[in-house]
């Protein structure tokens, strides 16, 4: 097994550097909060204090970071990955970020010799932990031969989008439908209530005829029919109002570049704007059903 570097040890950083560790890998993890350093240590790690430290023995290098701005800097700022990376490594960012950041950011990584993929995640916190990530990967087939068994020990589902960028165009396109089709579900159960016809009901019917969709059978926005859906939690996440908001927007920008008409994606836009400005960025996205009750 080879030797990872693991940059961005939040949330989902955490879980998937232990998966690394528990598939075998030397994994060397550094985080600019030393307390996620020290957990990653606790799981197995060995604990760098600098990107350089981290990535000077390593194959491979795997980031989690909040958005491009951090994944361009950690890469190819002056103390970044690129300066002191060996030849060689390869290079998988798994963050969220914007489909040209991306796509620039391969192509800095070709400029100095090295392969990249992006490598954006479906699944949440839990997934991450339990290693059963969905992996959409953009880049070319030789790094993606290269980047399929590192990314196997972190998930269940890994995927080859195509070229550099196109992992972050799946997720975003993916996450923008999820966003309409959670408010479409959201609309349909309260007008059936308010017109007399209860969730269940209603839900039996429509999860067996055209208007069926994830977001009704999977994780019902109205509570009740799916016992494990936030809905029946106070709307605890799951999957919170300002990540779903993260990804509607980069959607919304990514749509304006390329000139696509994404109405229904700027209005969920707008909606989950809406509801963070509230202040219920915290809770889970199918929150919109209790906003329309
Ligand atoms: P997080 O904020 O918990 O973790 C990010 C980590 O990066 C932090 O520990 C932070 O200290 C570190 N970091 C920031 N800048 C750094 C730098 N310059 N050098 C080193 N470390 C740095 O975020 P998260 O929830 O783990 O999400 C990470 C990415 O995964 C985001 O792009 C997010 O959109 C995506 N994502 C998250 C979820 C989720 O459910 N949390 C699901 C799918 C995708």
């Amino acid at each position: 097994m080879g030797e990872i570097a693991f940059i961005g040890l939040g949330n989902m950083g955490s879980g998937m550097s232990a998966n690394l560790v528990k598939a075998g890998h030397a994994v060397h993890a550094f985080d600019l909060n030393a307390e996620a350093v020290a957990k990653a240590v606790e799981a197995g790690a060995k604990g760098a204090a600098s990107i350089a430290e981290a990535v000077a023995s390593a194959d491979a290098v795997v980031t989690m970071l909040p958005a491009g701005k951090h994944v361009l800097e950690v890469y190819f700022g002056e103390a970044g990955i690129a300066a002191h990376a060996v030849p060689g490594t390869l290079f998988l960012d798994c963050s969220t970020i914007a489909v040209e950041a991306a796509r620039e950011a391969s192509g800095k990584a070709s400029e100095a010799g090295f392969a990249m993929v992006d490598a954006p995640v479906s699944g949440g916190v839990a997934a991450a932990a339990g290693g059963t990530l969905t992996f959409m990967v953009g880049g070319e087939a030789s790094a993606f031969e290269r980047a399929e068994p590192i990314l196997d020990a972190m998930g269940k589902t890994i995927v080859h989008a195509g070229a550099a960028g196109n992992g972050q165009v799946a997720k975003i396109a993916n996450n923008m439908l999820l966003g309409i089709s959670m408010i479409a579900t959201c609309e349909a159960f309260s007008l059936a209530e308010k017109l007399g016809l209860d969730a269940q009901t209603f839900f039996d019917i429509s999860s067996k005829a055209s208007g069926q969709n994830w977001s009704m059978t999977s994780y019902c926005p109205a509570p009740g029919p799916v016992p494990t859906a936030p809905s029946n939690n106070d709307y605890e996440p799951g999957f919170a109002v300002d990540m779903m908001l993260k990804d509607l927007r980069l959607a919304s920008g990514a749509a304006d570049a390329a000139k696509a008409d994404t109405r229904f994606g700027k209005l969920a836009a707008e909606i989950y704007e809406q509801l963070s400005a509230d202040g219920k960025g915290g809770k889970d996205f199918s929150v919109i059903m209790r906003e329309l009750s």
